[in-house]
């Protein structure tokens, strides 16, 4: 079997992905055979399916927002209708605010544990349960973050929400292993996207007077591998992780982050 076929025949789900590393990622699965559903809140999910799709590969978008249990159940009964099962979620839907304590609300506090959290255990729940109707096993990754490994300033919710996810992660794989469902944990540093632009802005407004670039620069800087990461340098951490090559890991939460955190 060559690389390019390591996922003929499996159906993936990527959530958090019109956009940025969720849709690199999908677009990597397409390419190695894998019937694709990508899943966003956001309806350009729908174009960007189309658009990997234009190549030949299974590709089909849903719009769906990860903390409605209503709409994921939707998601999970199209994908079983269309592919009679998951084999690989992908929870890769994530969201960010940025802002001093005092003017931190419930609200956002709320959404992004709801996101972040609160959507993978979701979607977890709903993949393991068709996961299980197969009974061939699977495979759930989970988007954490270096803020898994430590809180940075102004975003105590974005750091609770991914030292969850590792969390949820150990427990589910604890759960899990006996059904030879892996469940592993991934966690980029800085990589370009939608989210590094507004956190550019935000920490760079917050931290002082930054040009729009500068701060993500200047923490770039200070990466030992000299460089941020991009959608394929995560979605190769991701692909390897959903591989047969990786049958004997799970519980785990891998750094996919040129060095920035070496724990
Ligand atoms: P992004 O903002 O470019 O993309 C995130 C996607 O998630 C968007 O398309 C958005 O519409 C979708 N989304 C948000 N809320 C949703 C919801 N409720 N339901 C469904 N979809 C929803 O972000 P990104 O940089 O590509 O980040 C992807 C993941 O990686 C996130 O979990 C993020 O926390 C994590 N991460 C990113 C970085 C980075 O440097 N970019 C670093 C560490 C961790």
């Amino acid at each position: 079997m060559t690389q390019t076929q390591r996922f003929t025949g499996r159906a993936v789900v990527v959530t958090g992905a019109a956009h940025g590393i969720g849709r690199g990622i999908a677009q990597r699965f397409a390419g190695e055979g894998a019937a694709v559903t990508l899943v966003d809140r956001n309806p350009l999910v729908e174009r960007a399916a189309a658009e990997i799709g234009a190549s030949g590969a299974d590709v089909v978008g849903l719009t769906a927002d990860v903390t409605s249990q209503d709409e994921v159940d939707s998601v999970f009964a199209a994908v079983r209708e269309r592919h009679g099962g998951v084999d690989v979620l992908v929870n890769n839907a994530g969201i960010i605010t940025i802002s001093k304590l005092e003017e931190l609300t419930l609200q956002d506090w709320n959404r992004v544990l709801a996101v972040n959290t609160t959507g993978a255990f979701l979607c977890a729940q709903a993949a393991v349960a068709l996961m299980r109707e197969k009974g061939g096993g699977g495979r759930i990754l989970n988007a954490a973050s270096g803020q898994a490994r430590q809180g940075f300033i102004y975003t105590p919710h974005y750091a609770a929400s991914k030292f969850g996810v590792i969390g949820l992660t150990q427990s589910l794989a604890k759960e899990l292993a006996k059904e030879q469902i892996t469940v592993n944990a991934y966690c980029p540093g800085i990589v370009g996207s939608e989210m590094w632009d507004y956190n550019d802005r935000e920490w760079g407004r917050l931290l002082g007077s930054y040009e729009p670039g500068e701060l993500m620069a200047e923490w770039v800087a200070s990466i030992p591998l000299g460089r941020a990461g991009t959608s394929d340098d995560v979605a190769e951490l991701v692909l390897f992780l959903a591989s047969d090559a990786a049958n004997y890991i799970t519980g785990q939460a891998i750094n996919v982050d040129g060095g920035m955190f070496m724990n």
